[in-house]
Formats: structure tokens, sequence, C-alpha cells
């Protein structure tokens, strides 16, 4: 094992603190000569693995029987900070705690299940969805289908074996049959409650087709009775027959009478008359344009009292003739 990468300290650390073995931080510091030239614990454990007597790498004297590793030293590289260099992790911390957090909170680091597939931790819960040695009650029976495991589940990888022979397969129809597969496909030819939906299934679509039948004999109608109208009533437009419709019989003279005097009025054809006929055209169209019809004759009417009185603008406005438009 080498020193740890210099890159993961968040500043740049001095270079009597670097390994020159592996060339990353010489952590855990061990002092190989007397004049205090450090090695990081690793590298140094190799070079004992060797054989030979280990020189210290840095000016070639003898590294000592006994080696510790240097409390200050150990300080001194602790002080800076250090990122964790799993994946995205974005934990910061001392060199020290690295290895408390990939052991605890690290969610980037690699583990390796039972089963022998390795991921990171962060996917643990993925890896649970497909891993054979997932324990998992039956999905139709629960605690009902007694498995392998203590405490009645089933591994993953058995719970095809157990398809076959699970006898909690339910009838659809409701009538609390259960039974394995295979039984069940024998069982709804002869289900007496699927005899039964059918039956109910059968009735609600008579009632439907009824339904149909008698919307468009009342569409047909409705239909002859429009063309009717149409034939009887040549003069009133189809916008005038709406508007009678919904203001009831009392309303109907008025805006008939309405109608055959603007006829009256847009045949003598003077000025006046051409500016009666845009709001007069509107009448059946919209309740919005028929009250600013009413507003507008109105204000004519009152305008044109005063030219009478003043001997002015001899010519009646519509609200003068009797349209009397709400
Ligand atoms: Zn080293
Ligand atoms: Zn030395
Ligand atoms: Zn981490
Ligand atoms: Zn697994
Ligand atoms: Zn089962
Ligand atoms: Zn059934």
């Amino acid at each position: 094992m080498t020193g740890p990468d210099l890159d993961q300290f968040t500043a740049v650390l001095p270079d009597h603190l670097h390994c020159p073995v592996c060339l990353g931080a010489a952590y855990p510091p061990v002092v190989a000569c007397s004049r205090e030239h450090i090695v990081c614990h690793g590298c140094l454990e190799s070079m004992c693995k060797k054989g030979l007597q280990p020189l210290c790498p840095t000016c070639r004297e003898p590294v000592p029987a006994t080696l510790k590793i240097s409390p200050g030293f150990t300080r001194a590289i602790e002080s800076y900070s250090y990122k964790c260099d799993k994946g995205q992790c974005k934990w910061v911390g001392s060199v020290g705690d690295v290895p408390q957090h990939l052991k605890d909170s690290c969610k980037y680091r690699e583990v390796e299940c039972l089963c022998s597939a390795k991921y990171l931790v962060k996917d643990r819960a993925a890896h649970g969805v497909e891993c054979p040695l997932t324990s998992l009650f039956c999905p139709r029976g629960g605690k009902a289908c007694s498995g392998v495991t203590r405490s009645g589940m089933f591994l993953r990888r058995d719970l095809a074996a157990h398809e076959k022979v699970c006898t909690m397969y339910k009838c659809p129809y409701n009538c609390n049959t259960y039974t394995t597969a295979a039984n069940l496909v024998a069982h709804q030819k002869s289900c007496s409650a699927l005899r039964l939906r059918i039956k109910s299934l059968e009735r609600k679509l008579a009632i439907s087709e009824d339904l149909v039948r008698t919307y468009q004999e009342l569409g047909k109608k409705r239909h002859a009775v429009q063309k009717g109208a149409q034939g009887r009533a040549p003069e009133g437009s189809g916008d005038d027959d709406v508007v009678v419709e919904e203001q009831g019989p009392a309303k109907r003279k008025r805006v008939r009478q309405a109608s055959a005097l603007e006829i009256m009025t847009l045949e003598s054809s003077d000025g006046d008359d051409l500016e009666a006929r845009v709001p007069g055209e509107a009448m059946g169209r919209s309740g919005r344009r028929r009250a600013a019809f009413g507003t507008r004759g109105r204000r004519a009417s009152s305008g044109n009292r005063k030219g009478a009185q003043s001997g002015g603008d001899p010519s009646p406005s519509l609200s003068e003739k009797g349209i009397v438009v709400e």
C-alpha cells in the first residue's frame, strides 16, 4: 500500500512530508534514519520484505532496526484537509479519518455481496431488487407459503421453483378458489362466478344498446322538426328563432315586430338607417351586442328628442319606432 494521493489534499503538502518512494504523502510517517527523513509505512514495509538491509531512500543511511511512526509528522500531515477519492463523494476530513469514513459513511465505496456481485453502497437497494439471495415472501400467499428460511421467506433464486407448486393462485372472478397455476386454468373454464359475470355484462350491454337506439331516434326526430320549422317560416333567420326560444312566447312578438320594422327602415335607406343596421344584425347573435344595441337605441332616442325640440334631425330612431330590446 502506498501513501495517500497528494492531489486529494485541499492544500499543497510541503516536500518534506512526501514519501520519496511512492511520491504520495508519507503517511503513516515512519522515520527512516537518524536525520529524521520519513517514508510512508507501506513503502518501508515492502523495502523490508525484500530481505536486504534497507537504506533511507533520501540519504542512503541504513534504516534502524526498530521502526517507529512519528507522532509529530503524523499531526503535521493530519492538519491538512483531505477529500475522499471515491466517485462523486463530497466528504472532506483528516487523512487519518479516511479508513473510518470508507467503513461507515462513504456511499461510493465498492462492496461485494454474498452472491459475489460487486456494487457501490449507494446502489445497494437496486442490487437488492435483482440479487438472487434477496429474501422474499411468496407474492401470492405471503406467510401462508412457507419458504426455506426461518422467517418463512424464499430466496429469490428459489421462487421460480415455488411458483410451480404454489397453491395460492386465486380465481380472478371472486369465487374464493385458490389453487396451483395449472389447476386454475382448468377451474376458470367451469367457474360459476365467471358465468354470472358474463350474464351481468350481457344485461348491461343490452341496456346500453337500447339507449344508443333511443338517442339516434330522438336525433332523427329533432332534425325533422327543425327542417319543418325552416319550411314554414322562411322570413325569420335561424338566429331569431334561437332568441325566441330563449326568451319565451311573451317576447316573441316584440322581436318579430322589431325584425319587420327594421326591414322597413332599411328599405327607406337614408344615413341614419345604415347606422342602425349593424346593431340590428347583431340582435339574435349575442346578449352583449343586443345590450349595445339597446344603449345605442336609447342614446339615439334622447339625442333625437333633443333634435326634435330644437327642430333638428327629423328622422325617427329605432326606439321611437317602438322597438324595445332589453
Ligand atoms: Zn511511500
Ligand atoms: Zn535519511
Ligand atoms: Zn467517500
Ligand atoms: Zn447479491
Ligand atoms: Zn406461494
Ligand atoms: Zn372461480
